[in-house]
């Protein structure tokens, strides 16, 4: 048989299932190499965090995790243990190492002025101080204390919150506890974990 770029490819596509144009069968092959990749890894359980569902994965490592090292994520899998999903992940959850190792990834807060058109970097604290005088401002000008018929409701309608699926119980917990604190009304989570 000859073996054409056409061919090569394709061959090392089915090789994982099937005997291959060279007379041999390259799935053994495969196998090998895809435990290679992750011989020497750390594994962590995670929850994929693009939607409800939650499903479970797990996160390769390269890396003893010491001071003068820097851990890599080599691999990001389907959990088998996992009761939602038993090992399977849509595209999506396939896709998140493209996730993690993205040099557009954010890793650090940005602003965008009321009438500016860009994004401006800016530091935890002071994001952390704008949040919380924005909150106030807020809070301030769209509490209400008494509803249409005279009745105290002491309610914040100008804030609502949303919670990502990978928030944890507690974490929900402190979040309900701080918002409903406030007066907000406008809560939800997609808390599956
Ligand atoms: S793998 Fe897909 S279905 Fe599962 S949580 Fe992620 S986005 Fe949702």
């Amino acid at each position: 048989m000859e073996v054409s770029r056409r061919t090569f490819i394709k061959v090392g596509i089915v090789g994982g299932v099937g005997a291959s144009a060279f007379g041999f069968n390259l799935g053994p092959v495969y196998a090998q190499t895809q435990a290679l990749k992750i011989s020497r890894t750390s594994e962590t359980r995670s929850t994929c965090p693009y939607c409800s569902v939650s499903c479970g994965v797990i996160i390769h490592t390269l890396g003893d995790k010491a001071k003068n090292t820097t851990a890599q994520v080599v691999h990001v899998e389907g959990d088998p243990d996992h009761p939602i999903n038993r090992g399977t992940l849509c595209p999506k959850g396939a896709s998140l190492e493209q996730d993690i190792l993205n040099d557009r990834r954010l890793v650090k807060p940005q602003v965008r002025r009321p009438g500016s058109d860009h994004w401006e970097d800016i530091s935890w604290d002071d994001a952390i101080d704008e949040v919380a005088r924005l909150v106030k401002k807020t809070r301030d000008e769209t509490f209400v204390e008494k509803g249409g018929q005279g009745r105290t409701v002491n309610r914040c309608e100008g804030i609502g919150w949303t919670g990502g699926c990978t928030d944890t119980n507690e974490l929900n917990f402190l979040a309900v506890k701080a918002m409903r604190s406030m007066g907000v009304c406008y809560f939800e989570t997609q808390a599956r974990v």
